[in-house]
């Protein structure tokens, strides 16, 4: 069985669209199915609609979030509940087209554990966007080791994959690189970006800063070597800087002197600074982790539990 993953915030114009496109397309491929639907504490009605659709459809299913966790989260508790032998996630927005899920499918039965839907286009986005975009896969890319410029959470992972994600302790999580970090058996199939036909965009600017430097952070150290680096390099301009000073203290030129000094706390002083930032932002990093905290809260669940599925 197939399961299909879908993580909603503020999408309650999408669900009966999304379910009702879905089910149509593997019924008529004859792929057995359920349709998970993880509502990522919506302020509209995303969760009424779910329990709607649940209601006539009995392959649809639900998991409501207490709050908004974000999409990693809802994600994650997407797999959790899902029984199917794989399992794919997929936006709610109809962005992922339907029909490469098919195709993901197909390879699945081929023997592919994971199967990662690759953007050829990356659809309708403003210049500022794309740049930034730019810089962050080009950073994690170097991270990960890993092409990620064209990487998608659109993705469809064998139950084993599912199992090895799920059993990971960490709570920081980037789906699309970690669906690439646990290696198993792996193809990819390219898709062209949708667009959106209801609702807007659940990014805004600051939260797309926010993402990038905690992925960055997550998967990299790099950022702490930048500022070693940078303390050399400060520290070898403070040893030209100092020889110059005594030159001139020793040749009768030592008023000239008050600048260099300023100049040396100014940029000492801003090393030390960015120097404590970074450490800061890893001991945060630490803290969360050490916190043990649950990735995600649910305060319910409806439709067809795993247990009733067992028999297929
Ligand atoms: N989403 C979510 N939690 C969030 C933000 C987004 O579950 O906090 C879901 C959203 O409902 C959609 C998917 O993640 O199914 C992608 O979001 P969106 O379409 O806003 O992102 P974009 O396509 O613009 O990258
Ligand atoms: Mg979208």
């Amino acid at each position: 069985m197939l399961s299909v993953i879908l993580p909603a915030y503020n999408e309650e114009k999408m669900i009966a669209k999304a379910a009702g496109t879905i089910e149509q397309i593997l019924t008529d491929e004859g792929i057995d199915h359920e349709i998970v639907f993880v509502n990522d504490g919506s302020k509209d009605g995303t969760w009424a609609e779910i329990e709607h659709a649940a209601a006539s459809n009995p392959s649809v299913t639900g998991v409501n979030f207490s709050r908004n966790f974000g999409k990693e989260s809802a994600m994650l508790a997407g797999l959790a509940a899902a029984c199917g032998d794989c399992c794919a996630v997929m936006d709610c927005d109809l962005q992922h087209p339907p029909e490469t899920l098919v195709k993901m499918y197909r390879l699945w039965e081929q023997g592919y554990e994971v199967i990662e839907g690759v953007k050829r286009t990356r659809g309708k986005e403003s210049v500022m966007h794309r740049a930034s975009a730019g810089l962050f896969y080009k950073i994690i890319s170097k991270a990960v080791k890993i092409d990620m410029s064209r990487a998608s959470d659109f993705k469809l992972l064998d139950r084993r994959a599912v199992d090895a994600l799920l059993a990971l302790p960490e709570r920081n999580t980037f789906f699309r690189a970690l669906s690439s970090w646990i290696g198993f058996r792996t193809a990819s199939v390219e898709f062209d970006v949708q667009e959106r036909t209801e609702g807007e965009s659940k990014w805004s600017t600051w939260s797309l800063v926010q993402y990038a430097v905690k992925n960055i952070v997550s998967f990299s150290t790099v950022p702490m070597q930048f500022v070693t680096v940078a303390g050399m390099l400060v520290f070898l301009l403070a040893v030209v800087l100092g020889i110059q000073t005594l030159i001139r203290y020793f040749s009768g030129h030592a008023i000239a002197g008050f600048t260099t000094v300023i100049l040396l706390i100014l940029i000492i002083g801003s090393v030390i600074m960015i120097s404590l930032g970074i450490i800061g932002y890893y001991i945060a990093k630490i803290y969360e982790e050490v916190k043990g905290r649950p990735r995600y809260l649910i305060s319910k669940k409806i439709g067809r539990g795993c247990r009733d599925s067992a028999e297929k």
